[in-house]
């Protein structure tokens, strides 16, 4: 019998939080709750600490602190706010694995201190691996840790080099479903409104990553994140667009075999994936059959309607803080577009003009991430004039 895993959930009350505590939930002999970090919403932490028995919880926005600290005063749950707190849990000995489901830049140092202190790590914060893939993934090596992804392209293509060897790999298939706006010409993308943007046909996730698909930001950042993962030449990593979100990625072999793999649009399977591995879930979360989806189809990726994919990989060829100043610039963008605060094209605008004016650093360390972070976030706000 396997010994209980303890685990430390960041982001736990955003969509993939909820999802990873589905998982957890179904699986109470495997999987303990340790701590739980999310930003704001103290009403809905307080609640799943009790249901899970927490031993601490976190809340990055301080201002909550005091409700938070309220609603738990009956149990023996440990309260605490601020972005040190979620440093201290993401390393605390008392946990094995860390499920780091926060969104944005602000994953990237509880993910480097949980790898620093020798945990495994379930990743769905991407932008990790985006803004310091290079370095994170190098430091893992050092250490011996597992980086599991909960990214369902990523997933897949775990699960299809699973068994094979290296060499044999010749290519990297992503596939894409084109977001919100897939049916809508180029013409009149400039007056796309957020309300149009965050109808994803398929999938339902959190605001930034549905508005990111949208742009096919996040398909760029999907080859970022490939390209550190499985540590492939940005060259062979593909993108091909699939509008029905069944086959979640693809490997390509030398001998031209492929393998796909697929199964329904639902978070749930990378997730038990990532944290079951190498065993998995001994049922769905839903019922899927492939005769319901008799048609799968394939197509290019129009690079002039989405330029974002093809800034992606031109921050791979420039390396150093590229990709973290895309990154930067696209989280503030995203989140003035929410707000009705800029146009959508103005998102790959800002991108483009923090790209052509930020500094650059070669072989950053994670105080150089930080500070290129600032920069882009500011060359994003001067483009946009916020
Ligand atoms: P979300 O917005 O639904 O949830 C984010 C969570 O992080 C919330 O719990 C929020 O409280 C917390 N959080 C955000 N900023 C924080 C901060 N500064 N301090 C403390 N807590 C903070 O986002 P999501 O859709 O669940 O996505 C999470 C990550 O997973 C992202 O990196 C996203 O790209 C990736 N991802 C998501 C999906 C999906 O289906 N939602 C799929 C693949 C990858
Ligand atoms: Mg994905």
């Amino acid at each position: 019998m396997k010994s209980i895993e303890r685990i430390t959930l960041l982001g736990s009350t955003g969509s993939i939080g909820v999802q990873t505590l589905d998982i957890v939930r179904r699986y109470p002999d495997r999987f303990r709750i340790t701590s739980l970090v999310a930003h704001s919403r103290w009403q809905q932490l307080a609640e799943q600490a009790r249901e899970f028995g927490a031993e601490s919880v976190v809340i990055g926005d301080t201002r909550y602190y005091d409700e938070l600290k309220e609603a738990l005063r009956d149990t023996s749950t440990e309260v605490l706010a601020g972005s040190d707190a979620i440093n201290h849990v993401a390393k605390s000995y008392r946990s094995d694995t860390v499920v780091n489901a926060l969104v944005g830049y602000a994953g990237l140092h509880p993910t480097a201190l949980a790898i620093e202190s020798g945990k495994r790590i379930a990743l769905a914060n991407k932008e990790t691996l985006v803004v310091a893939g290079d370095l994170i993934m190098k430091e893992a090596r050092r250490k011996g840790v597992d980086i599991l992804p909960i990214d369902s392209e990523h997933s897949a293509i775990m699960q299809c080099l699973d068994g094979e060897r290296r060499e044999a790999v010749r290519n990297l298939i992503i596939t894409c479903s084109g977001g919100a706006l897939r049916d809508m010409a180029r013409e009149e993308l400039a007056n796309v409104t957020p309300e149009m943007a965050l109808r994803h046909p398929q999938w339902s996730m959190g605001a930034k990553i549905t508005i990111d698909s949208s742009t096919l930001v996040n398909k760029g950042f999907e080859v970022i994140e490939a390209r550190w993962l499985f540590d492939m030449a940005p060259e062979r990593i593909k993108v091909v667009i699939h509008p029905q979100s069944i086959v979640h990625s693809m490997v390509e072999f030398t001998d031209g075999a492929i393998k796909a793999q697929l199964g329904s649009a639902d978070m749930h399977t990378p997730i038990s994936y990532a944290l079951l591995y190498p065993e998995r879930a001994t049922e769905p979360q839903e019922d899927f059959s492939i005769l319901n989806h008799p048609t799968l189809s394939f197509s290019e990726v129009d690079h002039a309607k989405y330029p974002a994919l093809g800034i992606a990989y031109e921050c791979l060829e420039r390396g150093g803080t590229a990709a973290c100043v895309m990154n930067g610039a696209n989280e503030v963008a995203v989140a003035a577009f929410l707000g009705h605060k800029c146009g959508y094209l103005d998102i790959v605008g800002a991108i483009r003009y923090a790209l052509d004016n930020a500094s650059f650093v070669a072989h950053p360390t994670l105080a150089d991430y930080d500070a290129s972070n600032i920069e882009a976030r500011e060359l994003a706000r001067r483009y946009l004039k916020l």
